[in-house]
């Protein structure tokens, strides 16, 4: 079959992967990178919400899923595009250091407690780090890159404004398809349009790229935020979240927030920000990832709500709506 899909973020990424690895042709649209939620993400894969010390829904599956999937990208298109370095999660004060280690008592959390140690940046000091194991880092933007390149021409690039039928099958722009699928992100505007208004409680979050003078970061690290490495005396900070002014440049406010949270454990001689950066998560209000088949126009679906953590669960999501096609 030839199928469309609208959006070629983490959601439609992996669908456009899963169905040609089924035998299937695809054609993706895509407007472009600046309203993509996976353009702007740090590409973490972290089974543990580090906040409330909780693991996430259904986390083991996840990974299985994704790592899967990214193995056989990487082994196919002969890129390496996912680092399995685990997150070190600072831990100041002895009560924090000591609480780590009972986190490996709770059950649900036992698997991804890894070992506690000193930390290994000249920047964080007098702290502890405890690793969160199976965690790591997708390089989000290679990735979509690479994916793009394999596209090639079954990539069109340009917003869809026009979808209609041409008898079973769909026109998109004019190019037709058997079957639809729209991975749209936050702006769902023909999501919203066939399948009705999905319950989107998006986020904002920000983040900062900062450098600094001396000792080249290897790890990815977490405290009031992530602080992950970008190569030599570089790191991302990020990000916050608030729930309005989604259309506003990068915010001073957020940028104070950012600092003001690193400065009791990361400090380096000639610590600056050389950018700012904005992105908008699709969240539903419930948390909950949306997708199918419509009920009436059979061979139209969609996938949706990948929320802040797309990186993680877009390769289990995709194959689970591919495996539920109505013609699988
Ligand atoms: C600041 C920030 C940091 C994040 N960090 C992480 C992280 O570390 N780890 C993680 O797992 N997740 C992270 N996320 C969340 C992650 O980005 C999302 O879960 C994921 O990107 C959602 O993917 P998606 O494919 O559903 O949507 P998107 O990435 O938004 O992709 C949808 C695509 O569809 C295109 N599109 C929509 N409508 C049309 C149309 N009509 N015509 C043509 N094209 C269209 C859009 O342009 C877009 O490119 C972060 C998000 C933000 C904002």
């Amino acid at each position: 079959m030839h199928i469309g899909i609208i959006g070629q973020g983490f959601g439609g990424s992996a669908l456009a992967w899963q169905l040609q690895q089924a035998g299937h042709t695809v054609t993706v649209f895509d407007r472009g990178i600046e309203r993509s939620a996976s353009w702007m993400a740090s590409g973490l894969i972290n089974p543990v919400t580090l906040r409330r010390r909780k693991v996430v829904q259904q986390a083991q599956m996840h990974l299985n899923a994704m790592q899967a999937y990214y193995l056989s990208v990487e082994a196919s298109l002969g890129q390496g595009l996912l680092n399995m370095d685990s997150i070190r999660e600072v831990l100041i004060g002895n009560q924090a250091t000591e609480g780590w280690g009972q986190l490996a008592d709770v059950q649900a959390l036992k698997p991804f407690i890894g070992p506690c140690h000193e930390a290994d940046h000249p920047g964080i000091q007098h702290s502890y780090v405890g690793q969160v194991q199976h965690s790591g880092r997708l390089h989000s933007k290679a990735y979509l890159k690479a994916m793009a390149t394999h596209l090639g021409e079954q990539l069109i690039q340009g917003q869809v404004d026009h979808i209609e039928r041409e008898g079973k099958a769909w026109l998109v722009s004019g190019h037709k398809v058997d079957a639809l699928i729209l991975a749209e992100g936050v702006q769902a505007q023909w999501t919203n349009y066939f399948f009705g208004e999905l319950p989107f409680a998006a986020s904002r979050g920000e983040g900062l790229t900062i450098a600094w003078d001396g000792e080249a970061m290897h790890h990815p690290y977490h405290q009031s935020h992530f602080l992950l490495p970008e190569g030599g005396s570089m790191a991302k900070l990020g990000a916050t979240y608030s729930w309005d002014k989604f259309n506003d440049p990068p915010s001073k406010a957020a940028r104070l927030e950012l600092l003001d949270g690193l400065k009791p454990w990361f400090s380096m001689p000639g610590l600056r920000v050389v950018d700012q950066w904005v992105g908008i998560r699709p969240t539903m209000k419930d948390r909950i990832v949306r997708l199918g088949w419509h009920d009436v126009e059979s061979n139209l679906g969609f996938l949706n709500g990948l929320g802040s953590r797309g990186a993680m669960t877009a390769p289990y999501w995709a194959k689970k709506l591919i495996t539920a096609a109505p013609w699988a």
